[in-house]
C-alpha cells in the first residue's frame, strides 16, 4: 500500500506539503464555521483534492449502529446516492471498515475478494479510501473516497485521510453538542414540552408569519383543576408523573405540527399553526376529555379521583391581533372555564 504509484510525479516531500497545507485549510474552516453542512462538504472536497479523486461521500450510522445514510456526495451519480439508506451487513465491508476502525483502502475493487457491493460496482467504482469516522470509540460514519480506475495510495496520503476524518469527526460531534445545548435550553426538564421562555420565540414567530402571509393561529391554554388537593393527597412526585401524562396526552393528541409548551407550574399552552376557532376547538375538546379519561390512571391508580383540565381557546386574529391581546383571552377564557365549574373548554363567541 506504500508502494509509489509511477504515474505519479510528486516527491513524497510535495505529498507530504501538499496534504499539511490541506489540513491546515480544513482546520481554519472547522474551528470557524458553526455550519456542519459547509464543514463536512469542505472536509469532503479536500480528501479529494488530496487523493485526486473524483468522488467521495460521507455517510453516517443510525444510533444502533445498524444502518448508514449518505449525508453528502460528490461525483456519483443520482442512482448510486438516491439509495441513501443501507444496512451494515454482518461480516460485510461496511461491517469489516467500522469494526477496525482504521483507514481502509482498496486499490482495485475487480481483484479484491472483500469488495462485493453491487451498487458501487455498478456504479464502476474501482478504488476507494474508506475513513471510520469515530467519536470516543464510537464509529458514528465513514468518509469515502472513490476513483473509477484502480489507484495505488502512499502512505502520506493515508495518513492525511486518517487526520481529515478526524475533523469530520470532531464537527459532527460539536454540532451534536450544540444541538442538545440547545434543545435543554428550550425545553422542560420534567415533561419535555417546551419552556416558558421559547413560547415567548416561538408565538412572536407565528404572529409575524400569520401577519405576512395572511393566516390564523389557535392558542389553547389549559390549566390542571385542582392541582393543589391533587398533590396533597397522593404526593408531588404523582404530581410530577400527571404532568408527563398531560404533556404526553397532548403531544399525542395535537398535530405534529402543534407545538406544546409548559407555561407554568401545571399550566401548558398548545400553538396550533393555521388553525381556525373550529378546529381549534375540536383538538381542544379532545384533549380536554382524554386528560380526564387517562391522566390520572397513567400516573396512578387513583381510583375515582380524576384529573381535570379548564381550557381557553383563542384564534388569530380572530379574537386578538397582538401577543399581550391573545395572552389575556386565553387566560380570561380558562378562568372563565374555572367559575363555570372546571373541566370545559371556552372560547369567544
Ligand atoms: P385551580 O383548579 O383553581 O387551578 O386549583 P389549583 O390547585 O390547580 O391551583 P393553584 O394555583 O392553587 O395551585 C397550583 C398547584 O400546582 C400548586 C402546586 O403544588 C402544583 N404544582 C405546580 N407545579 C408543580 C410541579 O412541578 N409538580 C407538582 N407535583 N405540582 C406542581
Ligand atoms: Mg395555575
Ligand atoms: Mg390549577
Amino acid at each position: 500500500m506504500t508502494e509509489k504509484d509511477p504515474t505519479e510525479h510528486r516527491s513524497e516531500v510535495e505529498e507530504e506539503l501538499h496534504g499539511l497545507k490541506t489540513i491546515v485549510n480544513v482546520a481554519q474552516v472547522v474551528v470557524s464555521s458553526l455550519d456542519l453542512d459547509e464543514v463536512l462538504d469542505n472536509i469532503l472536497v479536500s480528501a479529494m483534492a488530496v487523493l485526486e479523486m473524483p468522488a467521495g461521500s460521507i455517510a453516517l450510522c443510525d444510533d444502533a449502529g445498524a444502518s448508514l445514510t449518505m449525508k453528502l456526495a460528490h461525483g456519483l451519480s443520482p442512482a448510486f446516492t438516491s439509495r441513501s439508506t443501507w444496512q451494515i451487513r454482518p461480516g460485510g465491508l461496511t461491517a469489516r471498515i467500522l469494526d477496525r476502525g482504521e483507514v481502509f483502502a482498496i486499490e482495485d475493487t475487480e481483484r479484491s475478494e472483500v469488495f462485493s457491493n453491487p451498487l458501487a460496482l455498478a456504479e464502476g467504482i474501482r478504488s476507494l479510501v474508506a475513513v471510520p469516522l469515530r467519536v470516543q470509540e464510537k464509529v458514528i460514519g465513514i468518509l469515502y473516497v472513490d476513483d473509477f480506475v484502480p489507484r495505488r495510495f502512499s502512505g502520506v496520503q493515508l495518513e492525511t485521510m486518517a487526520i481529515l476524518g478526524s475533523f469530520a469527526s470532531m464537527s459532527l460531534d460539536n454540532a451534536r453538542l450544540h444541538a442538545r445545548t440547545l434543545e435543554l435550553a428550550c425545553t422542560d426538564g420534567l415533561t419535555g414540552a417546551f419552556n416558558h421562555r421559547h413560547f415567548k420565540k416561538s408565538l412572536v414567530d407565528e404572529l409575524g408569519r400569520a401577519r405576512r402571509y395572511d393566516l390564523s393561529f389557535a392558542l389553547i391554554m389549559f390549566d390542571i383543576d385542582d392541582f393543589k388537593a391533587f398533590n396533597d393527597r397522593y404526593g408531588h412526585p404523582v404530581g410530577d408523573r400527571v404532568l408527563v401524562a398531560v404533556a404526553d396526552i397532548l403531544r399525542d393528541t395535537l398535530r405534529d405540527c402543534d407545538q406544546i409548551f409548559r407555561y407554568g407550574g401545571e399550566e401548558f399552552i398548545a400553538l396550533l399553526p393555521e388553525t381556525g376557532i373550529e378546529q381549534a376547538l375540536a383538538a381542544a375538546e379532545r384533549c380536554r376529555e382524554r386528560i380526564a379519561d387517562e391522566a390520572a390512571d397513567a400516573a396512578i391508580d387513583a381510583g375515582q379521583d380524576r384529573i381535570t383540565v379548564s381550557v381557553g381557546v383563542a384564534v388569530f386574529p380572530r379574537d386578538a391581533e397582538t401577543f399581550d391581546g391573545l395572552l389575556k383571552v386565553v387566560d380570561d377564557l380558562m378562568y372563565l372555564a374555572k367559575r363555570r365549574g372546571k373541566n370545559k373548554v371556552h372560547h369567544l363567541s
